[in-house]
């Protein structure tokens, strides 16, 4: 590879000013080639951010022209080690960071274009000031992008309700390994005119094309939120509080997550602040939230009613009702710290899973038990979106051992057990963070082989070069 030759390419596509590289001793270049958990630093050739989708192919074609792989970038907030260089110092890294254009609002049709590096926050602000929702909601909201939600199609908070960042997007526009422009940024609800390119872009976390704008669906906004915290006494009872609040609100129910005392104690002892209702008394929380149409009284009302069932018949210990919107977001507020603060307490194995609902509680007792038998005194941090049947499953060191070694040494055997069980029970090794490069090596085992062939031939139809993030979901490396 010539280097200089690569640079040149790139400054002539998006302007010098918009190519960091490592030449420059002045620059730090971390902030890009190191992944959210810290498990993952690489090395770029150059970290390039482009202005506007013509600047995108730019980009793509020069990297073609020299044979140099490239490595799509959005909030770099991804957990399973997709959106960072590998250390060969061979990749560019694709920063969609300046592509960050509210395109258009069509209020009639009900969608929002966006570009890709739009943070997923102000599209939520844009949809609401212009009186709509955006219900795509997680806790790195404030860094993830739009891009990056689409291309792990990403879930969240809201799923239960409106479903996976696939199931809000009704139209894309692609830049392609060949640095080709696809034009689908269509607002259409109906759309049978042949294959549905989009949804094999959604969830192909940079593999197939980079991903630079995108139509949106907007819903109307609720007349009233109200959210509740409720203690429960075991897994299962909390099933029986879904079930409960589906059949009385209906499509109401807009959230509806689960969180064990383990990870409400993280949230306790590294965010004290916060103030974490009554966890200790309790093996779970769950934290429901309730969208109403009519208006607060109605919405109140009828969460209390559900509760008040669900005390009656034993499904729930205690439960509170935020009175106000600063108590609904503190609730809110320690549901999404849990991530964080299984940061403070270390490196930790983390499993993101999904299983038929029905099966949860047995999952949680067999991977427990194999868990616990296989590594005394392992801690499991256990919470996640209930409601959809996803499942955050993480495992922290036994207290005075070094996460890193943990890590290190136990990260395959811990897998084994909870993939053997995820299969054992119907399950899914990756709910809602995808692959990445964490997980490449892993799907073979777990993906139907009919699947996975039709998976590489696309990946070979589109991406003939592995230009895009190779590696990633499928595991065939850079040439
Ligand atoms: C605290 C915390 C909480 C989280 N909670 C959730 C949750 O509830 N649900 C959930 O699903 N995820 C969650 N995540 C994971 C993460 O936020 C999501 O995966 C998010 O969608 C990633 O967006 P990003 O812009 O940061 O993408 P990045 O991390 O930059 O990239 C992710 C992947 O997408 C690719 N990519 C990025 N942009 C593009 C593009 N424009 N075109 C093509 N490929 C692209 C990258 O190459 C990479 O493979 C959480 C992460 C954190 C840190």
């Amino acid at each position: 590879m010539n280097t200089g030759a690569v640079l040149a390419n790139l400054r002539q596509a998006v302007g010098a000013a918009h190519v960091l590289t490592h030449e420059d001793p002045s620059t730090d270049l971390s902030r890009w080639e190191r992944d959210w958990r810290g498990r993952a630093h690489g090395r770029a050739l150059a970290v390039v951010s482009p202005g506007s989708t013509a600047e995108v192919a730019a980009v793509i074609q020069a990297c073609a022209a020299h044979g140099v792989s490239v490595v799509p970038q959005g909030g770099n907030t991804g957990l399973v080690v997709g959106s960072v260089p590998d250390d060969s110092g061979r990749q560019v890294l694709l920063s969609t960071t300046r592509l960050n254009r509210v395109r258009e609002l069509d209020a009639a049709n009900r969608t929002l274009t966006v570009e890709a590096g739009c943070v997923l926050q102000t599209v939520q602000d844009t949809a609401r000031d212009a009186g709509f929702l955006f219900p795509l909601s997680l806790a790195a909201q404030g860094s993830c992008t739009i891009g990056g939600n689409l291309a792990t199609n990403a879930g969240g908070t809201q799923v239960l309700r409106y479903g996976n960042t696939r199931d809000l997007c009704l139209g894309l526009e692609v830049v392609t390994a060949q640095g080709q422009i696809w034009n689908g940024l269509s607002g259409l609800r109906k759309d049978n005119t042949g294959y549905d390119l989009r949804h094999l872009m959604i969830g192909s976390e940079g593999t197939l094309g980079i991903i630079t704008a995108a139509t949106l669906k907007l819903f109307e906004q609720p007349a009233a939120q109200m959210t509740a915290w409720a203690s429960v006494p075991s897994l299962p009872a909390a099933l029986d509080l879904l079930g409960l609040a589906q059949s009385r609100l209906g499509a109401g129910l807009t959230g509806f997550e689960v969180m064990g005392q383990f990870a409400l104690s993280l949230v306790d002892q590294h965010f004290p602040q916060l103030r974490v209702p009554a966890w200790r008394n309790t093996p779970f929380a769950v934290l429901l939230e309730l969208s109403d149409t009519e208006s607060v009284e109605h919405a109140q009302a009828q969460l209390e009613q559900v509760l008040g069932q669900a005390l009656d018949e034993g499904c729930v210990s205690d439960a509170i009702v935020a009175n106000n919107l600063t108590q609904a977001q503190g609730f809110w507020h320690v549901r999404e710290s849990i991530s964080s603060a299984q940061a403070a307490e270390g490196l930790n194995i983390k499993h993101d899973i999904s299983l038929p609902i029905s099966r949860i509680p047995t999952f949680c007792d067999r991977a427990g038990d194999r868990l616990a038998h296989a590594v005394p005194g392992v801690r499991i941090v256990n919470f996640g979106h209930l409601g959809d049947g996803n499942l955050h499953y993480n495992v922290q060191a036994p207290v005075g051992q070094d996460p890193q070694r943990f890590l290190l040494e136990q990260e395959a055997a811990i897998n084994a057990v909870v993939f053997d069980e995820v299969r054992a029970h119907g399950g899914s090794i990756s709910a809602e963070h995808g692959i990445g490069s964490l997980k490449a090596h892993t799907l073979p085992e777990h993906k139907d082989p009919t699947a996975l062939d039709w998976m590489h031939r696309i990946k070979a139809a589109l991406d003939p070069d592995n230009r895009l993030n190779p590696g990633r979901v499928l595991p065939i490396q850079a040439r």
